[in-house]
């Protein structure tokens, strides 16, 4: 069972209804929906929204996730056009986009990313993206792709400790997805890069400090921590709920460590309050 500080709210309001209309009448998904947020209420409400492109069915069976799988879905070139469109009629001011992974495309969705960074640029004013990409099955042709079309934030999740990779992520590579975050990072003065990891999934503490350490090292500047919470019973079980001291003690580790943003909580999801981040970076 859930503990008591693991609560979301019934999404309702003006504010999400609207942000559903927009998305059913573009065709469009949002993570928000696919992964089962429990912030979703709360995001909508507040104009946000984390656009999932590249056809919505995943070539890849992460153990947590609850986007649909499947070989390939058609790659529809319309959509980067579709998401700046919508972007604009919902009047976001910051957006993150992410995609399933496909790895049936040679750059992995790539091109499509960069295009849809393009036009909301092109169609709405001070707009400023984050992309959460996959690792492009290690392209460094394809990472340059989307580095070139400068995102305003680079972000790539790299969700759980070393130890869990086979299991948690089967088909992804603990090292290859340092190895973005590093190529990325190099890149710090014109883009901040992020990464997150999801709690509960049965890594030890000294795991989670050794992951820590290891996307510090890439050069990454924002982390944000969150609990794994089974969106359905064909995927992982949680294994442990940590408490808010916890995540408390997460976030001083984080800073201690050198990170100029750590975003760690029960509820926090990688695009949760990102705006808030990548705003307090550019401050600093
Ligand atoms: Fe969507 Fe991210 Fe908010 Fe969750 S935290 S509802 S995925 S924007
Ligand atoms: Fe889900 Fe894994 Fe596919 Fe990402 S790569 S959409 S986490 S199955």
């Amino acid at each position: 069972m859930r503990p008591p500080w693991i609560r979301a709210k019934f999404p309702s309001g003006k504010g999400f209804t609207e942000i559903r209309e927009i998305l059913q009448e573009y065709r469009l998904q949002t993570v928000c929906d696919a992964a089962l947020c429990p912030n979703i209420g709360e995001c909508y409400n507040q104009k946000t929204a984390t656009f999932l492109i590249l056809g919505g069915v995943c070539t890849r069976k992460c153990g947590y996730c609850a986007v649909t799988k499947g070989t390939a879905a058609t790659l529809d070139e319309e959509e980067p056009y579709r998401v700046a469109t919508a972007v604009r009629k919902m009047g976001l001011k910051y957006v993150v986009i992410t995609s399933v992974t496909r790895d049936d495309i040679t750059d992995g969705g790539a091109g499509i990313f960069a295009q849809t960074i393009q036009c909301v640029r092109d169609f709405v004013n001070d707009c400023k993206v984050e992309v959460l990409i996959p690792d492009f099955g290690g392209s460094v042709d394809a990472l340059w792709t989307v580095l070139d079309a400068r995102p305003d934030v680079l972000n790539h999740n790299i969700e759980t400790v070393r130890r869990l990779y086979p299991i948690v992520r089967p088909g992804a590579d603990y090292e290859r997805s340092l190895q973005l975050l590093r190529i990325a990072s190099e890149e710090r003065l014109l883009m901040p890069t992020k990464s997150g990891i999801m709690l509960g999934l049965g890594e030890q503490w000294d795991e989670i400090t050794e992951v820590l350490h290891d996307i510090k090292n890439t050069g990454c500047e924002i982390i944000t921590l969150g609990q794994y919470l089974r969106p359905n019973k064909n995927a992982l079980p949680a294994k442990r709920y940590y408490t808010p001291m916890e995540f408390e003690r997460l976030q001083r580790e984080g800073e201690k460590m050198g990170f100029r943003c750590v975003e760690s909580g029960p509820l926090v999801r990688s695009s949760y309050h990102a705006k808030a981040q990548s705003e307090s970076i550019l401050e600093k």
